[in-house]
């Protein structure tokens, strides 16, 4: 455990095989002063992860760059940085993937000229069998590759505790929508759910009962969602988004009251001081075609607002508010004039 002794024969080292130019080791030596430097000062620590990268990257040592992939992805993970941790974990599983599939490769073509050679027939007819097991099994090893990649492309885009796509979705699909559906003409509805006085439930249940109480409020809508094929997604702590198509006012603002009834239905409870009181939600929606609207932006903000009233008169209800195609091109008016 000495390690300024250790750190010194590390600089050494690296100081050696620099003056060879010999990267491929430089790269081991990289890593160890960087694990050691971890604990003590981390920035100094990535600079060393970063120069190990450099250098397998720019020698092609695929393997030893996926190792330095992982090692630097589970040190985030201590750090409590998962966003950046899962980017150095993706990193490493593509160039593993890379490694896995070059093999595959490898290995089919060795066959393949294997097989070319063999003039009995027997032998020929055994390798071919043998070779039709082999090209079966890395296909299912492929397969596996592919799944697991989805797997985690997935878990990217979905929030942990619900299931539900999570606000990168929210947004990819917003911003989808928008540029597919803008000469739409149909009238859409988005809606931002807030859970009322939920601080309260917390602190009266405490955080794991209240995650539970998410989890519920979530599955509740998701009935609705499913049944109607619209979209829900978590903005953030207890605030969900929920998008329709093809919808008017009227059926909106009952589409929000039901969705209100459903959850009070629910019945989670609560002490509010000495008032008893169930958990229930506000609703702040905007109603328009998408291209009454300015942009997403401005949806979302017409939302925000509808919402924020909802609050003040009183929370557990839906304010609507219905965008006009008049409004809009004053708003572009305006815009173009300030230009
Ligand atoms: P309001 O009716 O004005 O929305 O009141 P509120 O208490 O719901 O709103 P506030 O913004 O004051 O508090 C939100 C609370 O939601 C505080 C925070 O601890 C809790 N919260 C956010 N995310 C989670 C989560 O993932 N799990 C749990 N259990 N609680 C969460
Ligand atoms: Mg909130
Ligand atoms: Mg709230």
């Amino acid at each position: 455990e000495n390690y300024c002794k250790a750190e010194e024969w590390f600089d050494s080292a690296l100081s050696r095989l620099e003056s060879v130019n010999n990267k491929f080791y430089a790269i081991d030596v990289l890593v160890n002063i960087a694990r050691l430097q971890f604990g003590k000062n981390i920035e100094k620590s990535n600079k060393y992860f970063e120069k190990a990268i450099q250098y397998a990257e720019k020698i092609n040592a695929r393997k030893k760059l996926s190792e330095v992939y992982r090692i630097v992805s589970e040190h985030y993970e201590i750090l409590g940085d998962y966003k950046v941790s899962l980017k150095y974990f993706k990193k490493h599983f593509h160039v593993n993937e890379e490694l896995r599939t070059l093999n595959i490769g490898n290995k089919l073509e060795l066959l393949n000229i294997q097989v070319e050679h063999i003039e009995e027939k027997e032998k020929f007819d055994k390798m071919k069998k043998l070779l039709k097991f082999e090209i079966e099994n890395q296909k299912n090893e492929l397969e596996n590759i592919r799944r697991t990649n989805k797997n985690l492309e997935k878990k990217a885009y979905e929030d942990e505790l619900t299931s539900i796509p999570n606000r990168r979705y929210i947004n990819c699909y917003l911003n989808k929508k928008w540029e597919k559906h803008l000469s739409f003409h149909e009238t859409i509805a988005f809606f931002i759910i807030d859970i009322d006085n939920f601080k309260k439930y917390n602190d009266y249940w405490g955080h794991a009962q209240g995650d539970e109480c998410l989890k519920e409020v979530v599955n509740c809508i998701k009935k609705i969602q499913t049944k109607r094929k619209d979209f829900i997604g978590r903005y953030g702590g207890e605030e969900f988004v929920y998008y329709a198509e093809s919808i008017n006012y009227d059926q909106a603002l009952e589409l929000g009251n039901l969705i209100g009834r459903e959850v009070k239905k629910l019945n989670l409870e609560y002490m509010d001081g000495n008032k008893k009181s169930v958990v229930t939600i506000s609703l702040g929606g905007a109603l328009g075609k998408l291209s009454d609207f300015v942009n997403i932006i401005n949806m979302i903000e017409t939302a925000d607002k509808e919402l924020y009233k909802a609050k003040n008169n009183g929370r557990n209800r839906t304010n609507l508010k219905s965008i006009s195609k008049k409004i809009h091109m004053d708003e572009k008016r305006i815009m173009v004039l300030k230009q």
